[in-house]
């Protein structure tokens, strides 16, 4: 089934519906004061009360609406029809020869005490993979701010 959308008055917000195509005209009982909403087309959000640059959503919990699913961050990621919450992450990539060769070497950099972190704290071989993984690693050394 379709996916709608429906405007309430009284509460000044849209929900969407699965419906039937026929019935997608008729009123749907707004989720919060049960009252008749009217369907309403995409292009009339820019009438309604915006948050953060959203149409208002009912019910407001302060979550936003990702295709007709809730989740509870905005997407910032390049790929706006994507949320991690609703798509699925990728598949971990195996490392290829290069990378492996490139944490090895990072590690005998981190034994010799070169490596730090964006705080400037030092990195210990150990924590080579997790610093790399998540792109906090600083070559000691290295200029900050480029
Ligand atoms: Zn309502």
């Amino acid at each position: 089934m379709p996916l709608y959308e429906y405007y309430c008055e009284p509460c000044n917000g849209i929900f969407e519906e699965l419906r039937p195509m026929r019935e997608a005209s008729e009123p749907v009982p707004c989720p919060v004061c049960y009252k008749d909403a009217k369907r309403i087309m995409p292009t009339s959000f820019a009438a309604f009360t915006f948050r953060d640059g959203y149409p208002r959503r009912i019910p407001d919990d302060g979550k936003y609406w990702h295709l007709g699913k809730k989740v509870s961050r905005l997407v910032t990621s390049a790929r706006p029809n994507e949320h991690p919450e609703v798509n699925k992450p990728e598949p971990k990539k195996r490392k290829t020869k290069g990378e492996k060769q490139e944490l090895q070497d990072m590690k005998e950099l981190a034994a010799k005490r070169e490596l730090v972190d964006l705080y400037g704290n030092e990195i210990k071989p150990e924590e080579v993979p997790e610093v790399v993984e998540q792109g906090r690693v600083v070559r000691k050394g290295t200029p900050r701010g480029l």
